[in-house]
């Protein structure tokens, strides 16, 4: 995500964070600001980094950042621990820079640290996405995260985005056909690129549950939240946008508790790509939304657009921010999420859908998703005996109500243009499980209130 103006700057004319404490006029006379650290004062330093109007020497420079990225990581752990013990996390790595500099970082606070470090214990993960994004250098991205993970000590697992379809091996194929399908029927581009974030942070969570993780750390640089504003507002997710942007965003699903946690959100791009360059060196050429023209669609449109305001202005990322900040989404019910972003529903979606007496009839208003995906038996015939292939589920169960999911949610799936389309069995057990449930909590209010009644 190289934006040239962010990185051939850190110059003298930079005047981000005006104001903040390193603007205090210090003793050294002005034609020599720039040739003595800041912090160290060591005449003897070479002088690298020119950074919010000071400079600093390299060593300085690393130790402010780690020191910056110290307290963030520290929200990332469940207060009622002992400070002592180990938290398991997963870490989601995608290759580019912000989550690249992230892993040394928490390495640098964890392991690295000669004092006070915080405990964790990581497990990277990387979602390959090159069977839907074929630019993406998959082959050197996975080297370099190998390399990485083994340099820090931290587990690398790869998952291929067409294990939202299963995991069997025998039919991978099948499954890469299949995700192909269930992204391409979408007529715009903006909804592929969501449905394909949905699916990356569906395997996520899931990995978390399986290596028994409750958090997932992004590397969700400041710029790409602000981003996210934007482009969460426009696709009508303004509900649950105040969670999204945030360091910390839990949600719980079937007593099942995890936690997205976006440490970076306080870095900007240019902080992050003079550590990189200076702590990490040359990282894999990465495909990056960058590449695609600003019109592609709303996500990098939204882009364009931040980068564009931050160039005018240097503090419209944190200004968005910390508006983001200010708001609020009211009270959330943990019973009522989206079957496919697992986001909270809001209070309308979910009086609707305890409104409904029986469940049967609001699935059968839903025909779109009602095909099994063995229509066409050749294909699955090797996979139907097994839990993990897309036709294990029997046709009943392929059922999505459009009741359990949220506003921006009906919107994308109303694009769908394939009318067999078979989404992955999460969302279906999702849509399943939520109407359960309150067709139960219905029949036992009713049950009590006729109790009273006597
Ligand atoms: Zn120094
Ligand atoms: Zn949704």
């Amino acid at each position: 995500m190289a934006n040239t103006s962010e990185l051939a700057v850190c110059g003298v004319n930079d005047h981000e964070d005006e104001g903040n404490e390193f603007m205090t006029v210090n003793k050294v006379a002005k034609k020599d600001r720039h040739k003595i650290c800041y912090k160290c004062r060591d005449i003897n330093q070479k002088l690298i980094i020119l950074f919010r109007n000071e400079a600093y020497c390299k060593t300085c420079y690393i130790d402010l950042i780690r020191k910056k990225f110290k307290p963030n990581l520290a929200k990332c752990r469940d207060a009622s621990r002992p400070s002592r013990e180990s938290e398991n996390v997963v870490i989601a790595l995608s290759g580019g820079t912000s989550s690249n500099v992230m892993l040394e970082l928490i390495y640098q606070n964890t392991t690295n640290a000669q004092k006070s470090k915080l405990f964790f214990k990581g497990n990277c993960v990387y979602i390959d996405e090159s069977s839907i994004y074929p630019n993406l250098k998959k082959d050197d991205i996975e080297v370099y995260l190998k390399k990485q993970c083994n340099l820090y000590g931290y587990p690398l697992t790869i998952i291929p985005l067409e294990n939202i379809f299963g995991d069997n091996p025998e039919n991978r194929e099948h499954r890469v056909k299949m995700l192909k399908e269930s992204v391409e029927s979408f007529s715009s581009q903006t909804s592929r690129e969501d449905i394909s974030i949905f699916y990356r942070e569906q395997l996520l969570r899931k990995c978390a549950l399986e290596l028994k993780a409750k958090r997932v750390i992004f590397g969700t640089s400041s710029v790409s939240l602000a981003t996210k504003v934007f482009s969460l507002a426009s696709k009508g997710r303004g509900f649950t946008l105040p969670n999204e942007v945030s360091i910390s965003n839990q949600t719980e699903v079937g007593g099942d508790s995890i936690i997205f946690n976006q440490p970076m959100k306080e870095f900007i791009l240019k902080e992050i790509y003079i550590y990189s360059r200076n702590v990490i060196g040359d990282l894999p050429t990465q495909f990056s939304s960058w590449n695609a023209p600003a019109k592609q669609s709303l996500n990098t449109l939204c882009e364009d657009f931040v980068h564009t305001l931050q160039d005018i202005s240097s503090q419209t990322v944190y200004t968005l921010l910390r508006s983001a900040d200010k708001l609020v989404t009211p009270t959330l019910d943990n019973n009522f999420y989206c079957s496919l972003c697992y986001c909270h529903l809001s209070t309308h979606d979910i009086n609707h859908i305890n409104s409904i007496k029986n469940v049967k009839s609001t699935n059968s208003n839903n025909n779109n998703n009602n095909n099994n995906c063995c229509s066409d038996n050749s294909s699955c015939s090797t996979t139907s005996t097994t839990n993990n292939s897309c036709c294990s589920t029997n046709n009943n169960n392929n059922q999505l109500s459009n009741d359990t999911l949220c506003y921006s949610c009906r919107i994308l799936v109303k694009e769908n243009r394939n009318p067999n389309l078979v989404l992955p069995k999460y969302i279906y057990e999702n849509s399943k499980s939520i109407l359960t449930t309150a067709q139960l909590k219905n029949e036992i209010k009713d049950f009590l209130l006729d109790d009273n009644d006597d």
